[in-house]
């Protein structure tokens, strides 16, 4: 990583994180540190953010990241229910039912929610703008990195082509698909499955519109295949399948869309808000970190949009590193913690694009020979979905064989009716029996401290009956650490946390 001539060092005081890219994913992490007290640059090299709709689906995970970043509650009001996906033949019977929860699920938050990407966007934008600590620095683009054992310096230039230069101890590249940040680290793209080209419509209906489904339709027809969503208040779109002889540079204009539409709108119906082709990717980068620096989002992953996951991961990846980073900052990390980020999300996020590719096959078909096998073979019995709940892979969760390590941590209410990640923040959180806390000792509290760890005794009981503990260790991300039933396994557990003690105690 070689940086181009920075002329001159506007920035002199190294900020604890660098973020390269203003998306959702840059924004989310900004977030997660602020709350952490750290200073943290954003580097964006567009004056404005992104507009225009992209996802519309956020899962309950996904959510309550956003809930430890603070903005939970801001968006609240702005989610719509997510009911169902359906999936229909050609002559409109249904071949596959995914209906989900309306009601809050383990997270605390609906499994799945309909949302409008620039809403969220303007929310954790408007968290930090009021924060003294994250300089915000929109126009300028970042094009070197050159690290040592202390730090990064970031090279950038701005819209004059001007350089300007900032010193940060750890940078993290949430930019994007055509991540710069991924380049500088040696990192290629593997291509997990052929991308294929869709058109995406965004609408806003008119009053008076006939009604559509309710959730989102996948119209499985081998003729040509379509998507309906039903976005966030009157937002609806349709995806639809580019076939061989179909011009991508003409297929999104006006006239070429509607006629495609015209089963269910018309221009009296609705206002066309955008229409794009895009190339749905399916990849994954070779190195997620090289160092100091690391990438995050979709600069690390790419994923079809069939199941509403490519933004819900990108939140995975930061909610992962954040913990980490803020470790590492003060000083207590294990030093190969920072390894684990890649070994436990790309694993898991290979299985989120798997599925999404598993269930595109279906939509996607378009031999009518093959399409009618799947009909048959869909109708014969009634399938129903359910989501994946992927288990984190390596990493951290090879220190002990407890089976429910690196699966997810519900959410309970605790005191006061207070939501566990809003008693503990970016930290462990430990639920434990009153009696089995008694037993631990200054030692095992020394260990809990470096790890920042806040201990609710007595306080989860209901939960640890669910789970058959007598303590678990939640992690910041929300997976959970261990499970201990006997004091000798909360021993256990509490000296493979991450950390190094600073601090001993006889005994
Ligand atoms: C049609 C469609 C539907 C989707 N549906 C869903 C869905 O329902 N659910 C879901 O979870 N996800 C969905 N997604 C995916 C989701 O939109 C993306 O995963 C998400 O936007 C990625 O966020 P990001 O912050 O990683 O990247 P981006 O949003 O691309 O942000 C990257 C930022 O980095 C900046 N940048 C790039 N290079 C540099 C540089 N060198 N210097 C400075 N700044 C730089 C860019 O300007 C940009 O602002 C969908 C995507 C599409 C296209």
């Amino acid at each position: 990583m070689t940086p181009d001539n920075p002329g001159h060092t506007a920035v002199d005081e190294p900020f604890d994180v660098a973020i390269i890219g203003y998306g959702p994913v840059g924004a989310t992490l900004a977030n997660l540190l602020e709350r952490e007290g750290r200073r943290v640059l954003v580097l964006e090299q567009f004056p404005q953010s992104y507009p225009l709709p992209r996802a519309t689906h956020i899962d309950g995970e996904a959510m309550r990241v956003l809930q430890s970043a603070g903005i939970g509650e801001d968006l609240e009001p702005l989610l719509g229910v997510y009911a169902r996906m359906r999936f229909e033949d050609a002559q409109g019977r249904m071949l596959i039912d995914w209906p989900r929860p309306i009601t809050p699920g383990i997270h605390g938050w609906r499994d799945s929610n309909r949302f409008h990407q620039p809403d969220l966007e303007h929310a954790l934008q408007a968290r930090i703008a009021r924060s003294s600590l994250v300089t915000v620095r929109r126009g300028l683009r970042l094009t070197g990195l050159d690290q040592n054992e202390l730090g990064v310096t970031l090279v950038a230039r701005d819209e004059r082509g001007e350089p300007w230069s900032a010193q940060a101890r750890y940078v993290v590249g949430c930019d994007g698909a055509n991540s710069t940040v991924r380049a500088l680290i040696g990192a290629e793209l593997t291509v997990l499955a052929p991308s294929q080209q869709w058109l995406v419509a965004d609408f806003i209906l008119n009053p008076g519109a006939p009604e559509l489904p309710e959730g989102t339709v996948q119209y499985c027809d081998p003729a040509r295949p379509f998507t309906y969503i039903e976005g966030a208040g009157r937002r609806r779109r349709w995806e639809v399948m580019l076939l061989p002889g179909d011009d991508p540079a003409t297929f999104a204009r006006p006239d070429q869309v509607y006629p495609l539409l015209q089963r269910w709108v018309s221009p009296d119906h609705v206002v066309l808000e955008r229409a794009v082709v895009y190339v749905f990717r399916s990849a994954i980068a070779s190195r997620w970190r090289n160092g100091r620096v690391m990438i995050a989002g979709d600069a690390a992953h790419q994923t079809p949009p069939f199941l509403g996951q490519g933004l819900c991961a990108g939140l995975r990846d930061v909610i992962n590193l954040a913990w980490k980073i803020d470790l590492a900052l003060t000083g207590t990390a294990d030093p190969d913690l920072l390894d684990s980020y890649q070994q436990e999300l790309a694993p898991h996020v290979t299985q989120y694009i798997a599925e999404a590719n598993r269930i595109g096959g279906f939509i996607a078909e378009t031999d009518p020979d093959k399409a009618r096998e799947r009909d048959a073979m869909l109708l014969s019995s009634p399938h129903v979905m359910t989501p994946i709940r992927p288990r984190l892979g390596g990493g951290l969760r090879g220190q002990n064989a407890n089976p429910l390590a690196g699966t997810l941590a519900a959410q309970p209410r605790l005191r006061a009716d207070r939501r566990l990640d809003d008693l503990v923040g970016l930290h462990f959180a430990v639920l434990v029996t009153a009696r089995l806390a008694a037993r631990f000792t200054p030692a095992m509290h020394d260990r809990l401290r470096a790890a920042g760890a806040v201990v609710l005794e007595g306080d989860g009981d209901e939960y640890l009956a669910t789970i058959g503990a007598e303590a678990v260790i939640i992690r910041p991300d929300h997976y959970i650490f261990g499970t201990a039933g006997t004091f000798a396994e909360a021993e256990a557990l509490i000296a493979a946390l991450p950390v190094v003690t600073v601090t001993r105690h006889d005994g």
